[in-house]
């Protein structure tokens, strides 16, 4: 059984901070910024290309709520929401889960994406790629 399976069992102990029927949030146990919290199904899907689309639903609701909790709470303007899928993506336990990241004046959290310029030809095949059968 997984971690966050274990988690929802009670099996591990966890800092909660919402729960419903399907859904559970508590405190990551690293917490990159005061107040990190994951959000997950309770069920076990591995990442969001198995992740049921009525749960997905459920899960942003929860999400939308506990983010404006956080807000409330801690005082805080700013929030990053990540989810990891798969191991190329940062993924590290294979159970759905979206991180709520509150942020900070000088918390030194920094994200390093690189940023392509593509052009019109380039934007165009892609297009076609993703939309064409
Ligand atoms: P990922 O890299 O898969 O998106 O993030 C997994 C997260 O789960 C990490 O931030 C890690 O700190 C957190 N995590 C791993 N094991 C546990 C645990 O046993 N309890 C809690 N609360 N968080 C965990
Ligand atoms: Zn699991």
């Amino acid at each position: 059984m997984c971690v966050f399976c274990k988690i929802v069992k009670g099996e591990i102990p966890s800092y909660k901070i919402y729960e419903n029927k399907n859904v559970l949030a508590f405190l990551d146990i690293s917490q990159v910024t005061p107040g990190h919290t994951l959000v997950i199904p309770k069920k076990h899907y591995e990442n969001i290309f198995e992740l049921d689309e009525k749960i997905s639903g459920e899960l942003f609701k929860a999400t939308n709520e506990i983010a404006k909790k956080l807000q409330k709470k801690l005082q805080i303007n700013a929030l990053n929401i990540i989810n990891n899928n798969g191991p190329l993506a940062g993924q590290e336990v294979f159970h759905y889960h979206i991180h709520l990241l509150p942020r900070y004046e000088n918390d030194n959290v920094k994200f390093n994406y690189p940023k392509h310029e593509f052009d019109k030809q380039k934007l165009e095949e892609i297009h076609k790629k993703i939309l064409g059968n």
